[in-house]
């Protein structure tokens, strides 16, 4: 039977174990995708607005289209100009054409008159208001110029950027390449969601909260399903999934029981950077690389492993993208009431942040057990507390981690 041992891999802290993983984090290479595909990708050039927007001066409003200076009081209306027509009406002293937003103005005209601000009659326009050059009239190039870069390399693509990518005609991008990540969860107790009970199992709710956060990172999930606590069977499994995928998750069988067996199979296949961090909840937290693909090992108490995914693995995934902001803000919260400090690791617990009478304040969502998962529910926050033995007051100021939309109050 194999025996249990103190775990021999030095402690590293936060800091350290992130710097680590950046180290090791590669940049994906690029790839051409359609325009319908884009959103949440990163792109992997500039673009550059092939046109002027508006390519031709173009009118704000519905009106009539007219030369400022013309001193005639009543203008003789030549025709109707509607948006998408396009052809060669000159608009000379004393004429003018009715005009709808969005539509050319016309040789001749410098000015648009709302139609508001004019009545017609027997084919005359008079102009109620005085009208200066330019009004209303959107000019060339007014919202973008040609050969001007409309969107950065490492820009998120979000429904306005493909509104801009539509604009300037480009229909196919290219991007960073998403990495596909492989999940796979550990344990002789688990069983699916959908399986009955017995005596000592526990439902695998890891892999599937692992496979969502996966895809909300960007990435692009792959099950591996469940392994027992099997060497063999765990290794044939890491293996596959690491020849599919360019990271690896796994969960449970990093601690110092028995069969907790992830470890030694990735010292076997790779290099283990760091097997312990100071971090609470997910001590246990490896992280190792075998042939250049990053593989993670969480601890599988559902809590631990959703933290040290939100704070290790997701940064990593969004570098792969090359997503310009990978790391969470860290904002300043203030205590809603007390906390008691972990007295040698960095705590990371779950709280609801509110924006109340212009400050942030954050409120626990209770029991911070690591196999509580509720306490992650409707959380927005982590507030970072340092290692200590004094507790911390409520009131008091801490770090903490934006992880979602802030909640508002009163
Ligand atoms: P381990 O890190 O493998 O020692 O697992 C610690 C505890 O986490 C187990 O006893 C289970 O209660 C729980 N656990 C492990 N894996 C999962 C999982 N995939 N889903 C839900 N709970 C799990
Ligand atoms: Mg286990």
């Amino acid at each position: 039977m194999p025996t249990m041992q103190p775990s021999r891999y030095a402690l590293r802290t936060v800091a350290d174990a992130s710097l680590i993983i950046r180290q090791h984090t590669p940049l994906l290479e690029p790839e051409t995708i359609d325009l319908a595909d884009a959103l949440g990708r990163v792109l992997a050039t500039d673009v550059v607005a092939d046109l002027d927007m508006p390519p031709f001066p173009s009118t704000l409003v519905d009106g009539y289209a007219v030369i400022a200076s013309d001193p005639h009081p009543r203008r003789r209306v030549l025709t109707e100009i509607t948006a998408g027509t396009a052809d060669d009406l000159l608009i000379q002293l004393g004429t003018a054409a009715r005009i709808m937003t969005g539509a050319p103005v016309p040789v001749g005209a410098d000015a648009v008159i709302m139609v508001e601000h004019t009545q017609e009659s027997d084919g005359y326009v008079t102009p109620l208001r005085p009208v200066r050059s330019g009004d209303n009239v959107r000019p060339v190039g007014l919202d973008m110029a040609r050969g001007q870069v409309v969107l950065a390399d490492g820009t998120v693509v979000g429904p306005t950027e493909i509104g801009l990518l539509a604009t300037v005609g480009q229909t196919r991008l290219v991007v960073r390449r998403r990495p596909v990540v492989a999940v796979l969860s550990t344990g002789d107790e688990l069983i699916e969601p959908d399986e009955p009970l017995r005596p000592g199992a526990i439902r695998d709710s890891n892999r599937r909260a692992l496979l969502a956060s996966i895809h909300e990172a960007g990435a692009v999930p792959l099950s591996l399903g469940t392994a027992r606590d099997d060497e063999a069977v765990q290794e044939e499994r890491i293996r596959a999934g690491l020849a599919q995928a360019d990271a690896l998750v796994t969960s449970g069988g990093v601690s110092v029981g028995s069969r907790d067996l992830v470890k030694p199979i990735l010292e076997r296949l790779g290099t283990v950077h760091f097997g312990r961090v100071s971090i609470k909840p997910g001590k246990p937290f490896t992280f190792a690389t075998v042939e250049g693909r990053l593989a993670f090992g969480l601890p599988g108490f559902p809590v631990s492993s959703l933290v040290c995914f939100e704070v290790f693995v997701r940064p990593a995934l969004l570098r792969m993208q090359g997503h310009p902001r990978p790391d969470r803000p860290e904002v300043r919260v203030i205590l809603d009431g007390p906390v008691q400090p972990s007295p040698d690791r960095t705590e990371y617990q779950r709280v609801v942040i509110t924006w109340r009478d212009g400050r942030l304040v954050a409120r626990t969502t209770g029991i911070q057990v690591s196999s509580r998962l509720l306490s992650m529910a409707g959380a927005n926050g982590l507030i970072k507390i340092e290692p200590g033995t004094a507790e911390i007051p409520a009131g008091a100021t801490v770090a903490a981690l934006l992880t979602g939309p802030l909640e508002t109050w009163g």
